[in-house]
């Protein structure tokens, strides 16, 4: 060890000289002529000073002062200049995958070295770091992984948490773990790092832990509320008649709207018809269909944000535009809209570009840089562009107002994901982002009314998700009791909440009786897809059926491939029901489309294939690349071989992949009974439920299984089933629930409650002989 000891000597210096080396370069000049003009440089000894006295310290400051480029870089090059730089290890997590990479990038140019030298990044299954790396930028969930086999982070000298004001669950998951590994290890330093002013609720958090705000140089930017925009636009919305008797709509997607405007926020609700009041009153309607459309949070109005795009190009100063969708979909489906535009979609004038978590390294670079020739870029975002990226030529912002946001009712134990209103912290972040470089103009296309009524910040992820994966977690890490360590989050869930969860992970036999990790539970924690995923993926391994398995899982993940234009519903309906022929399952359908696609992409018809089938493609390339990503997860965990013969040997079965479906989806399950006209459809939480018409099973006469499976459903007046897999009796009793543990007699039981529920208690008779037969089978 005093060898050791000599060369990581040798190397801090050679690190010390190299550093010289890079500032004194012109590059290094300019680099670093750069970087001094960024706030986070005049406090950057103040910094240093407060890291090396305390354990935890608590900064905020401005979006771009430099807080994620700069912070841990002061760290390393203190480091490196007293001559210990070979013995420093730096961990900073950032929320998002595309951010830890882009920051290590510009952090190692900075540097001015290569990515994967002295600065790194791992993401889940990607990475480029070496042995040399002392500063590794990571997602959350890396540094939670890490923690698993390592729980003391030995060798690992700062953490950086990053982002923190956004409260996903990983960054509060995180921050219990390290509370309570932080008296264990006194020499680690624990840095947190925040946008908005919060701060005082982690400091206390961490025992008044000392602040630090570093003052930001931002330009002023004047807000404009929808009204007006249309005041000074002279944007006309045309007339929608249905309004007034909006809640009463029959169709179940309006009524679907009106719940969610009503129950999440009856007071913008409210707020809204103050609007629609004081417009009247101005003289122009707003009780149109483009305004109610923009201000219910299931939709955006696209018109609108094509009116005020065009208003920019057409009459404001060069800059570029920043506009806030809600995610990836509707950042595609808007940017198809304006390329047929023909102002905003001549390329000579306007360059459109996507900024969302998937986006390739080459849009990437694109959104940094200024188009030459006096193009007006328009870069159309998700909420990443709030904080972790910075653009900074964007003079103009446009705020839809919504973000796509995980909300989960404990008592209905339905999570979804749905488009909802911001909170007016972020609408004021995104506003700032407009006055990087000059003053600026955000146009918010809600009225003022409407964001008087927004939260003043953003329920933390842990209140409004289903807690399943995270209840893994705290098992896999041997964290101790579920319902005791999650007390101890800076905001606890509801106990409801998390009894659920562990209900839950008990039925699916992930957890036994008294709460410890069964193997499937172990197995589950190793895999980062919800269990339900999980599972379907560790069975479809198993029973050698993997690759059909992998296309659910992954359509599951991503969306349904399927697109239903208005205007040709019925063809594109009927071209899914051609999938799901004689199979009654939307997940067998999705199978046989990308089965069909992957030949036809074969032969260079892919894009046909989709086409004539009404599927989107970039949708399918998506699964593809998922299926490959799920595939080495299984690898990794010594599930699966390289052998595709063996791994799908079953893969054919139609009756195996129900199977294997049913036990993934368990206990999201209905009876079926046909009635003369009609399916009557009913689960043990809700009674009747309903189908969506976008499923294969909404639109048969009858359905020749007594069960479906579903994976989602969402309560509106009646439940209604998204997708659903017809299966039968057997495929129940033997795949339902878990089996490995209390052996069958503990499944019957487990079961028995579902089959008294739905008056089937005939099934146990069927479920004994089943149970002799495969017990005659195991003895021989
Ligand atoms: P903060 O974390 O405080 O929001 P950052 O450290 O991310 O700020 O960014 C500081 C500044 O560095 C930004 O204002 C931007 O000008 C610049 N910057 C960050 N990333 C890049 C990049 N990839 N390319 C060019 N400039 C960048
Ligand atoms: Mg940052």
């Amino acid at each position: 060890s005093v060898a050791k000891e000599k060369i990581l000597q040798r190397r801090s210096l050679q690190l010390r000289q190299q550093q010289q080396d890079w500032k004194e370069s012109s590059e290094g000049k300019k680099m670093l002529e750069f970087r001094r003009s960024l706030p986070a440089f005049k406090e950057k000894d103040a910094f240093l000073k407060v890291v090396s006295e305390n354990q935890v310290i608590v900064i905020s400051g401005e979006t771009g002062c430099g807080k994620t480029t700069q912070l841990p870089q002061y760290i390393l090059e203190s480091e490196i200049e007293a001559g210990r730089g070979a013995l420093c290890n730096i961990i900073c997590t950032q929320p998002r995958r595309i951010s830890a990479i882009s920051v290590s990038e510009r952090v190692a140019a900075e540097h001015g070295e290569k990515l994967g030298e002295s600065v790194g990044y791992k993401v889940r299954l990607e990475g480029m770091r070496g042995r040399d790396t002392r500063l590794l930028f990571c997602t959350t969930g890396v540094l939670l992984r890490r923690l698993l086999v390592d729980r003391s982070l030995k060798g690992v000298t700062h953490v950086i948490v990053d982002e923190i004001h956004e409260r996903g669950m990983n960054e509060d998951f995180l921050l219990i773990v390290l509370k309570d590994l932080l008296p264990r290890r006194p020499d680690l330093r624990l840095i947190l790092m925040s946008a908005t002013l919060n701060a005082e609720l982690f400091s206390s958090y961490f025992d008044g832990a000392p602040t630090m705000h570093i003052p930001g140089f931002t330009f002023p930017v004047r807000a404009q509320f929808l009204e007006d925009i249309l005041e000074r636009t002279g944007y006309r919305l045309t007339p929608y008649n249905q309004i007034d008797d909006y809640g009463q709509e029959k169709s179940w997607k309006m009524q679907k709207q009106a719940q969610s405007f009503k129950k999440r926020k009856s007071q913008i609700a409210s707020a809204v018809e103050d609007a629609l009041e004081v417009a009247d009153y101005k003289g122009y309607s707003l009780r149109t269909k483009e305004s109610m459309s923009c201000w219910n949070p299931d939709s955006i109005g696209f018109n609108l944000i094509e009116h005020v795009l065009c208003h920019i190009v057409k009459n404001e100063r060069p800059g570029a535009v920043l506009v806030f969708m809600t995610g990836w979909d509707d950042i595609h489906s808007l940017k198809d809209h304006l390329h047929a535009h023909p102002l905003l979609g001549d390329q000579s004038r306007v360059l459109l570009l996507a900024c969302h978590g998937s986006m390739s390294s080459t849009e990437q670079k694109l959104i940094f840089e200024n188009p030459e020739g006096g193009v007006r870029k328009i870069v159309l975002a998700t909420n990443m562009a709030e904080t972790s990226i910075t653009i900074n030529d964007v003079v103009f912002v446009v705020d839809c107002g919504k973000a796509k946001e995980t909300s989960y009712d404990a008592l209905n134990n339905t999570p979804c994901l749905l488009p909802s209103w911001i909170s007016k912290a972020a609408a004021r972040q995104r506003k700032g982002r407009a006055g990087r470089v000059q003053s600026g103009e955000c146009y918010h296309l809600y009225p003022k009314c409407v964001y008087d009524a927004f939260d003043d910040y953003q329920l933390p992820e842990l209140l409004r998700t289903p807690l399943q994966s995270l209840c893994l977690q705290i098992k896999s890490l041997q964290l101790g009791s579920i319902s005791e360590f999650l007390s101890s989050a800076l905001q606890p869930p509801e106990p409801l909440s998390v009894q659920n969860a562990v209900d839950y992970l008990k039925i699916i036999g992930a957890l036994d009786e008294n709460e410890n990790l069964t193997v499937l539970g172990r197995k589950l924690s190793m895999l980062p897809v919800e269990p339900k995923l999980g599972k379907m993926l560790i069975l479809g391994a198993i029973f050698n059926c993997l690759d059909p398995i992998l296309t659910v899982v992954a359509g599951l993940s991503v969306r349904d491939p399927f697109v239903v234009p208005a205007d040709k519903k019925d063809l594109a309906e009927s071209a899914k029901g051609h999938f799901a022929a004689g199979a009654y399952s939307d997940h067998l359908a999705l199978v046989r489309a990308y089965d069909g696609w992957k030949d036809a992409e074969a032969q260079q018809a892919g894009y046909e294939y989709c086409w004539r089938n009404f599927l989107s493609s970039q949708t399918l390339r998506a699964i593809d690349s998922l299926r490959k990503q799920f595939f080495n997860l299984l690898k990794d965990i010594g599930l699966v071989s390289n052998n595709s013969e063996t791994n799908n040997k079953w893969s054919n079965e139609e009756h195996l992949l129900r199977a294997v479906i049913c036990a993934g989806l368990f206990p999201g399950i209905s009876s079926v009974v046909n009635k003369e006209k009609s399916i009557a459809l009913k689960t043990m939480e809700d009674g009747p439920v309903l189908l969506y018409a976008s499923s294969v099973n909404g639109s048969v006469p009858k359905i020749p299984y007594p069960w479906l499976v579903f994976n989602e459903k969402i309560k509106v007046n009646t439940v209604f089933l998204r997708d659903s897999t017809a299966i039968s009796d057997s495929m129940l009793l033997l795949f339902g629930g878990n089996i490995s543990k209390g052996g069958l007699d503990g499944h019957l039981k487990m079961l028995g409650g579902y089959l008294e529920f739905f008056m089937k208690p005939e099934l146990a008779k069927t479920y004994s002989t089943l149970k002799r037969e495969l017990e005659e089978l195991i003895q021989k």
